[in-house]
């Protein structure tokens, strides 16, 4: 019932320390209720895909990892951390670019079980992740569809069709000989065959260092903590200006959360997330669009009072 994700750009920040910040906004959130918890985090510090010397897309990354457990936060703080411990992940490892996504689940389809908690998966190899508050009502049409297409399900949720259909929709394009598909090419063709709730995040392994955010019906919003040296330049009117956002390399950290309540203790830079509306992370950089009548259209750079 709670969706938290935390996107830091340019800023070095310690696995723990990116652990710790996914923890907290989930702490924030359990008010809310919950009977289960997860998280994904990436496996390896990637560079900045600003990197000029990059190819301008990413050959894919490795597989994030996902951590989901049945119970209360803590028992999945101990999981991670016992799990950590196990592969000899290092907490220590730096990252100057990470995305990180969190969830707090109240069962509407399938029992509470680490295997229909979020986040929920496109299969073995995590290439696209989701994090889902609300109902897909048209879930049975749409994983009928999929296993038709080969796809099998580890899950009783309705959720397990959206990160099935965003690996559907990859690979389609790359079949057809489009290895440019972008992120939100494939989440808003994704959002054209969903009815019903959400508030959603993506993460893919395809296209790391960058989330997508969407929502109808469910609350989502967006932090914004620009570093203090660049915050007066970015901020000097009331308005959170999404085009300056984008066009500079200023560090940076992102957030995405259901409630206010989880985003104040790291910034006052909020932003409310409308229905229909996109909103893709990448550079540090915030583009929102606007998903319109069941055709992606983007409205390209736009300015909101942050409250
Ligand atoms: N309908 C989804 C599920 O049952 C999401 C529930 C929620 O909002 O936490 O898994």
């Amino acid at each position: 019932c709670g969706i938290f994700a935390y996107l830091n750009f340019n800023v070095n920040r310690e696995r723990r320390y990116v652990l710790e910040v996914l923890f907290n906004g989930l702490r924030r959130l359990e008010y809310r209720g919950y009977d289960s918890a997860g998280i994904s985090i990436d496996s390896f510090s990637l560079p900045l895909s600003r990197d000029p010397n990059l190819p301008r897309i990413y050959p894919s990354a490795p597989p994030p990892l996902v951590f989901r457990q049945e119970g209360n936060i803590e028992s999945l703080v101990r999981s991670v951390y016992t799990e950590v411990a196990l592969t000899e992940l290092n907490l220590e490892e730096s990252f100057s670019v990470h995305a990180g996504i969190a969830h707090t689940r109240w069962a509407t389809h399938g029992e509470p079980a680490p295997r229909n908690s979020h986040p929920q998966s496109s299969g073995t190899e995590n290439e696209f992740l989701v994090v889902h508050n609300g109902v897909v009502t048209n879930y049975e049409v749409l994983k009928e569809t999929l296993v038709r297409h080969g796809f099998t399900f580890d899950s009783e949720t309705d959720t397990e069709v959206i990160p099935k259909l965003a690996k559907f929709v990859f690979d389609k394009a790359n079949e057809e000989g489009d290895q440019t598909v972008t992120f939100c090419q494939v989440v808003l063709e994704v959002m054209r065959h969903l009815e019903g709730a959400y508030a959603l995040v993506f993460k893919s392994r395809h296209y790391p260092n960058e989330l997508i955010a969407c929502k109808r019906g469910s609350p989502l919003l967006l932090g914004v903590k620009v570093s203090e040296f660049s915050e007066e330049a970015s901020f000097g009117s009331s308005f959170l200006d999404v085009k300056y956002l984008s066009e500079n390399l200023h560090p940076k950290e992102l957030f995405l959360s259901s409630d206010a309540s989880a985003l104040v203790e790291h910034t006052k830079k909020v932003l409310v997330i409308e229905d229909g509306e996109v909103v893709h992370l990448k550079d540090g950089g915030v583009s929102i669009f606007k998903f319109d009548n069941g055709k992606g259209k983007g409205v390209g750079a736009l300015s909101r009072p942050a409250s």
